[in-house]
C-alpha cells in the first residue's frame, strides 16, 4: 500500500488543526475577477460533409456567434463569447 493511503499517514496529516484563512487579508485586485471559460466546439467527426449528387448546396446562412456566412452558430468552431 502506498504511503499516502496508509491510515498512519492520514492521522499524521490531520493531527494538527488547520487554521482558517481570512479572506479580508487577501490581496484581491480588480483584474482577478474570474470569468467563465470560453467554450469551443472540439474537433471530431465532420457533422455534415456529404452532398448528394444533384443536390445543390445552399449556403446563405450566417453565424449568430461570429457573424460569418457559410455556417450557423451550431456548427461554429470559434470561441463562444
Ligand atoms: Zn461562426
Amino acid at each position: 500500500m502506498p504511503i499516502y493511503r496508509r491510515r498512519a499517514t492520514y492521522i499524521e496529516v490531520y493531527e494538527q488543526n488547520l487554521p482558517p484563512i481570512s479572506l479580508a487579508d487577501m490581496d484581491i485586485q480588480d483584474g482577478d475577477q474570474s470569468t467563465a471559460p470560453l467554450t469551443r466546439v472540439q474537433k471530431g467527426r465532420p457533422r455534415k460533409q456529404r452532398v448528394r449528387a444533384g443536390e445543390a448546396r445552399i449556403r446563405n446562412s450566417t453565424c449568430g456567434t461570429c457573424g460569418e456566412a457559410g455556417h450557423n452558430a451550431r456548427s461554429c468552431r470559434r470561441p463562444h463569447m
